[in-house]
């Protein structure tokens, strides 16, 4: 398992839209926008229901379960401050809820498979929890 703890990595940039998303992973909760009209899941967070335009939106705690759709190992990181990390997973995982979410797959990469069920395991850099994954039978 990679080690996160002893290198300084750089966070998420968090806007308004997506505030709610980062705080409520720091309350342990793996959260996703919602349509108030059609009920359709959102990810990433936005200001409009991608599937019919509503901007009545409510945020709801999620599964943090999905599959994994396709996978690359980052041997040359683009931020020089994940150097030490590398070589890494970074993968899309399809959620139960639909959308999909680019993220880091914590799991050694013999454990891959296409449509591998995963779920979130949140890394902690700095002060920020982010919503990585892992591999789940
Ligand atoms: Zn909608």
């Amino acid at each position: 398992m990679t080690d996160f703890q002893n290198v300084s990595l750089p966070g998420p940039t968090i806007t308004p839209i997506s505030q709610p998303f980062w705080d409520s992973l720091k309350q342990g909760a793996f959260t996703l926008q919602r349509c108030n009209i059609c009920e359709g899941w959102i990810f990433y967070p936005r200001a409009h229901c991608p599937h019919c335009f509503s901007q009545s939106l409510r945020w709801e705690e999620a599964s943090g379960r999905g599959r994994l759709k396709t996978w690359s190992i980052v041997h040359r990181p683009g931020n020089p401050a994940w150097q030490k990390l590398a070589p890494y997973a970074v993968g899309v995982v399809e959620l139960e809820e639909g959308p999909s979410i680019l993220t880091h797959i914590l799991s050694d990469t013999h454990q891959f498979d296409y449509l591998q069920k995963v779920k979130v395991n949140m890394i902690t850099t700095g002060d920020q929890p982010l919503p990585f994954f892992e591999v789940y039978s």
